[in-house]
């Protein structure tokens, strides 16, 4: 046996010292030979020993992919949930790193770590019995395989929807009235306005592709605007009829809208929803905002879409390819990714690095809703926000 898999089993022991004789039994170990290592870690006196008794009786946590803005939110709502620990690691999740989870309990996982079938084998190896995302989407994680291997998953379903639909609404503004462009040019003195010409959002038809939470906060704010608000989503909702919202089939809405918003999951169904097919049916010149999620485009068909001129303006919060770029400063490498290159190349594209849910009621809540779902978790309750399989 190794030397990790021992010192899991004594983290088990120590944290569930009832369960001792069954957790020796399960790994063809006498209760005796488990009950050494035990008294060995305690002998031992060290600081792992002391971490791990720190550990002890409670629910253990790796919280992957950590910012300290990240840390900052949690401290503050893990504050009177004595019943949990968690340790903060800065590395994303991935096959490489499943490593780290080894004694604990549950994961805590954000949109870019990988919950793959041979991750999810791991975690669960390591004897992990839950994964906590701390994020709407659960495109990253293969739900089939969590099911199989019996392991506990939860979400964040409802955080600040507003976060992400004002991130939205904020790239159409910056993308309309060129207000990079703009603030560049009063910065050197140039007071120019050619080249910067807008059009009013007020009765602009305005796509949202999903009305879920995210969408219909979005649908909420474009009322307001005055636009004229068509949506499609295969299961329409009454907060949006009652804001005026028009519901119609995915062609229709392309065929009409001058803005397009996409608030849908990422799943199969929906990989690519955007493609060169799709982009054909839309207005010559329209606006296309994509902070849902990456691959629901194909980037390569919207260069050349941008290209032609077939899209005038792209805002995108999100990219298909961003676990190898985003969240981290890059600033002094060299990018790789040509495509992502290529984007920033187009005068009329925005981008922004995940940012959406990025202010301080969505961290806040998101925080709150993780913490509560693994202390049920701890106190063996359903999981308010578990997927159901
Ligand atoms: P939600 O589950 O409340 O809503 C999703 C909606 O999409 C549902 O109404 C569903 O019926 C609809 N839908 C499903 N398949 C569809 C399809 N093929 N076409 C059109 N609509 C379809 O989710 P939400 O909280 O509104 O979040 C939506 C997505 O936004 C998340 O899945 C996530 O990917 C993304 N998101 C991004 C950020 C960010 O920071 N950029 C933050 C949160 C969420």
């Amino acid at each position: 046996m190794t030397d990790a898999k021992i010192e899991a089993l004594v983290i088990r022991a120590l944290t569930e010292p009832a369960k001792l004789g069954a957790i020796a039994g399960a790994n063809d170990l006498t209760t005796e030979q488990l009950r050494e290592w035990v008294e060995a870690y305690r002998d031992a006196g060290t600081e792992r020993l002391r971490a791990l008794s720190a550990r002890q009786g409670r629910l253990t946590v790796a919280m992957f992919s950590t910012q300290p803005y990240d840390r900052k939110f949690f401290e503050g709502a893990l504050a009177g949930a004595r019943s949990l620990h968690v340790d903060f690691f800065r590395e994303r999740l991935t096959p490489k790193t499943a490593d780290m989870a080894q004694g604990y309990d549950a994961i805590c996982a954000f949109v870019n770590d990988r919950l793959d079938a041979p991750v999810l084998e791991a975690l669960a190896r390591r004897g992990v019995r839950a994964v906590a995302l701390r994020c709407a989407g659960f495109n990253n994680l293969d739900l089939d395989v969590a099911k199989d291997l019996g392991l506990i998953v939860t979400r964040v379903p409802g955080y600040s929807p507003e976060a992400p639909a004002e991130h939205a609404v904020a790239l159409m503004l910056a993308l309309n009235r060129k207000l990079i462009r703009s603030h560049r040019r009063v910065a050197e003195g140039n007071f120019a306005l050619q080249g910067l010409l807008g059009f009013n959002l007020h009765l602009t038809t305005v796509g949202i592709i999903g009305t879920g939470q995210i969408g219909t906060a979005l649908a909420r704010i474009l009322h307001g605007f005055g636009c004229r608000i068509l949506a499609y989503d295969p299961q329409p909702n009454d907060d949006c009829r009652t804001l005026g919202v028009e519901y119609v089939e995915l062609d229709e809405l392309l065929d009409q809208s001058q803005v397009i918003s996409l608030h849908c999951p990422l799943n199969e169904s929906t990989r690519y929803l955007i493609d060169s097919a799709t982009i054909a049916k839309m207005p010559k010149g329209v606006m296309l905002i994509n902070t849902g999620r990456g691959a629901l485009i194909d980037t390569s068909a919207v260069i050349q879409g941008l290209k032609t001129g077939q899209i005038g303006y792209l805002g995108l919060d999100v990219y298909e390819q961003e676990e190898e770029l985003f969240f981290e400063d890059r600033s002094f490498e060299i990018i790789t990714d040509d495509v992502f290159q290529r984007l920033l190349t187009f005068p009329n594209v925005m981008i922004t690095g995940h940012q959406g849910f990025f202010t301080r009621q969505a961290l806040s809540a998101i925080a709150e809703s993780v913490v509560t779902n693994l202390l049920a978790i701890e106190a063996n309750q359903p999981a308010p926000d578990a997927i159901q399989y």
